[in-house]
């Protein structure tokens, strides 16, 4: 039985700040898994005992050693904006709430120095005043913290630049606190970093991070419609390859889903389908150059930092990426998801293969991204809710296509990764910093007690 009570007194007299309020503990221990029905089942009702909310990293050693010692579980919560559940603590426990480290501290021969809880659209509008900008970011910028993207998520606006965040050089290094006896600070740096980074706060809490930067850019979001998803997809794909092209998004939506897009579906025009980019200002006479070749339009166009700026504005990238989805759910429930790959060669014969596969259930909704170097496209396409059985009969479809899918209907991470998992031995590190298995339990489920020691 653990002792919660002791634990806060405990906290308390440490002077960190703690909470057990039920509602407030039922509120914060929840992410946006009901994206999925599969998971929504499994996570509706999952909450922490006791919610702390350390401002340094002292007070974080402090926490994970009063919790090693009461043998209560802990998860780190960031903004929870995770799709999986990451944040959800499936056996109660501890919430760390890393909000409370949310300082951008310096920026050093182009790394940005940050604590884990700091919004990412805070570090890169800091950065932006000393003339760089955040490589990569979800389409949660505004609300996702450093720490969460690092820990939990990895690909984003940016990808089709500089890759995801498994690509090596784009974390420089991070600090990170253990749940050995006592709990240590590593400082891991470059490959060392591996363990830590997308194993959901399972192998150690993020309490600094290093990141590397890109000199900031001023960007236009554009909006291009298309007769035909074909021509879109082979527009985005090319705007992908043009080198001369600076860029950081684009995203192709075949034509079911611009009608969701409350900003700008006016401007598409009905049956048409849409392809968003985030271009440099420089590069506008190429893309309507390119555009024309392909047969495409451009409706709609805005600065991007002033609208994410804005919180009445929609920058274009919260139509992208896992933004989709939500554009849909606001009004049709009835839709859930899937993350795709698309091979390398052939990359647009597999996306038709696909889209043209389940015409009635499956919306395409491709961005384009480098793994290693090479372009393809990923996708999150919206799915049809029928049941468990039909997703995985689609799913088992899919892949017999030569699609890779990161399943995000489980709370795995090995499940759930596929091409998104980071190279390293992670089990074993986990082995090294959490004997006892009390980061995040449940989430990494090669790690069992039997093979802890
Ligand atoms: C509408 C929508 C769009 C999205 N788009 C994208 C996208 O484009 N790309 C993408 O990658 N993801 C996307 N996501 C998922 C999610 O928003 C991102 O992964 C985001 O970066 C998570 O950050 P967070 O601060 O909300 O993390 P949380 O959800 O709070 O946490 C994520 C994981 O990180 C762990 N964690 C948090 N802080 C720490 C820490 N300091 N130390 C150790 N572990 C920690 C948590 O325990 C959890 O396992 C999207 C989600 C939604 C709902």
């Amino acid at each position: 039985m653990r002792d919660i009570a002791a634990l806060k007194a405990r906290l308390a007299a440490a002077g960190i700040e703690t909470s057990d309020e039920r509602a407030l503990l039922r509120q914060r221990s929840r992410d946006f898994y009901w994206y999925s029905p599969v998971l929504k089942r499994q996570l509706d009702g999952k909450a922490a005992d006791l919610i702390a909310r350390p401002r340094t990293e002292a007070e974080v050693l402090t926490t994970l050693a009063a919790c090693r010692e009461s043998r209560v579980p802990v998860t780190a919560r960031g903004g929870a904006t995770g799709n999986y559940g990451q944040c959800v603590p499936l056996d109660g426990g501890l919430l760390l709430d890393m909000a409370g480290m949310d300082r951008c501290l310096s920026i050093s021969g182009g790394v940005a120095e940050i604590e884990p809880g700091a919004k990412l659209i805070d570090v890169d509008l800091w950065a932006r005043e000393h003339g760089w900008e955040i490589r990569l970011w979800p389409s949660t910028k505004r609300t996702a913290t450093v720490g969460g993207f690092i820990a939990g998520g990895g690909a984003g606006v940016g990808g089709i630049t500089h890759g995801t965040m498994k690509e090596r050089g784009n974390l420089h290094s991070v600090r990170v606190a253990t749940m050995q006896d006592p709990p240590q600070i590593l400082d891991l740096a470059g490959d060392a970093a591996n363990p830590v980074n997308r194993t959901y706060g399972t192998t150690g809490i993020l309490t600094l991070i290093r990141l590397p930067l890109t000199p900031a850019q001023e960007w236009r979001d554009v909006g291009l419609s298309f007769a035909d998803y074909p021509s879109a997809a082979r527009f985005a794909l090319a705007l992908a390859f043009s080198d001369g092209i600076p860029k950081k998004m684009c995203g192709t939506f075949d034509a079911m889903l611009p009608p969701f897009f409350r900003g700008i579906a006016d401007a598409v025009p009905a049956g048409h389908s849409l392809v968003l980019a985030m271009v440099a200002p420089s590069a506008m006479i190429a893309l309507r150059d390119l555009a024309r070749e392909h047969g495409g339009r451009i409706v709609a166009e805005q600065d991007t930092v002033a609208a994410e700026r804005d919180k009445d504005a929609t920058p274009f990238y919260e139509y992208c990426w896992n933004h989709t989805t939500l554009q849909v759910l606001k009004r049709d429930k009835g839709v859930t998801y899937l993350q795709c790959r698309f091979p390398f060669e052939d990359t647009l014969a597999a996306v038709e293969a696909m889209r043209t596969r389940f015409p009635d259930e499956v919306w395409m909704h491709t961005e384009c991204v480098r793994f290693g170097g090479r372009i393809t496209m990923s996708a999150l396409p919206v799915i049809r809710w029928t049941d468990e059985a039909r997703l995985r009969r689609i799913m088992e479809e899919i892949e017999a296509l030569g699609i890779s899918i990161a399943n995000p209907h489980t709370v795995s991470i090995e499940e759930g990764s596929s091409y998104r998992r980071v190279e390293g031995d992670q089990l074993g590190f986990k082995r090294f910093v959490d004997p006892l298995g009390l980061l995040n339990p449940g989430k990494m489920t090669s790690f069992t007690m039997e093979n802890a020691a």
